[in-house]
């Protein structure tokens, strides 16, 4: 028989990626196609469908599904996903299951990321670890006590739902001043167009070469990452605080800043925290969904 993989599976609103993955968590074979957004639930569950095909699944034991949230991993149901219209309470884990005949788990992206960074990445060994990831949005995931904090329905950790500005803008969930509305990837972007930065990653390639207004817009970022960052610390009192997603490509510029910024609104007690780079990439997803898959 050798030894059974998992096959991992991470829906994103753009990307849909597929996987096979041992128990150690590394990634045997990947497989990527832009998700069908507009074909909605069913026209998805085709392609990973067509996904599995593709990596075979002769020696798969176990399906992990890493989905972005609010969902239900106790009966396997998407709620309402902002990113993916058409998905309210759809039997995603049901199908799969009766489609693949493997058992299935589903889980929110940023718990499975938060598990697979904990186990096989930057918060290896410890008892507790926030994972916080910063791309298009803010998601992710809490270890508490040497478990992985999964609340009701398995929906907690959505730490970018934080409201950390009264009155600040409107945010995907229809709040407003949330964390990722003031501190995502489309917000620092945003920040740069009157200066003629196209995104954020351009703001970012700026401030290396030491442009003054990008290394503001950089200052300004950091900021916003140190209030959230500060509140997690003081909220699950990790060990270390672990920063994934695209924005944090640039921690090395910001972390003196968010340092900074959270020196005077932390608690002494709270400031042994380090705060470091998720070692994974865009795999965190798929090798934690695997994980929790074999688990
Ligand atoms: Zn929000």
């Amino acid at each position: 028989m050798g030894d059974k993989l998992a096959l991992a599976i991470d829906l994103g609103g753009t990307q849909l990626r597929a996987a096979l993955i041992d128990r150690s968590g590394n990634v045997q074979k990947r497989s990527a196609l832009a998700t069908d957004v507009k074909g909605g639930p069913h026209a998805v569950v085709a392609q990973m469908l067509q996904l599995a095909d593709q990596l075979g699944l002769t020696n798969v034991a176990t399906v992990g599904v890493s989905s972005p949230g609010p969902l239900d991993s106790d009966t396997g149901i998407t709620l309402d996903l902002p990113t993916l219209p058409g998905w309210q309470n759809f039997p995603l884990r049901q199908t799969l299951k009766e489609k693949l005949n493997l058992p299935v788990t589903l889980e929110n992206d940023g718990i499975s990321a938060a598990y697979g960074e904990w186990k096989f990445g930057a918060g290896r060994g410890l008892s507790h670890m926030v994972f916080v990831t910063v791309s298009t949005g803010i998601g992710g995931g809490v270890v508490v006590d040497h478990k992985l904090m999964r609340g009701a329905r398995g929906m907690g950790g959505h730490v970018g739902h934080m409201m950390i500005a009264r009155d600040g803008p409107l945010c995907t969930c229809g709040g407003k001043g949330c964390f990722e509305a003031l501190a995502a990837g489309p917000a620092f972007g945003k920040a740069g167009l009157a200066h003629g930065y196209e995104n954020a990653s351009a703001i970012v390639d700026a401030a290396r070469k030491g442009e003054v207004v990008a290394l503001v817009l950089v200052k300004q970022e950091a900021e916003w990452l140190g209030y959230g960052f500060a509140s997690l610390l003081h909220l699950y009192s990790p060990q270390r605080l672990v920063m994934g997603g695209g924005v944090s490509k640039a921690l090395d510029l910001m972390l003196p800043i968010i340092k900074q910024t959270m020196l005077p609104i932390t608690m002494p007690s709270f400031r042994s925290a380090d705060i470091v780079a998720a070692q994974l990439g865009d795999n965190a997803g798929l090798i934690g969904a695997a994980g929790l898959a074999f688990a």
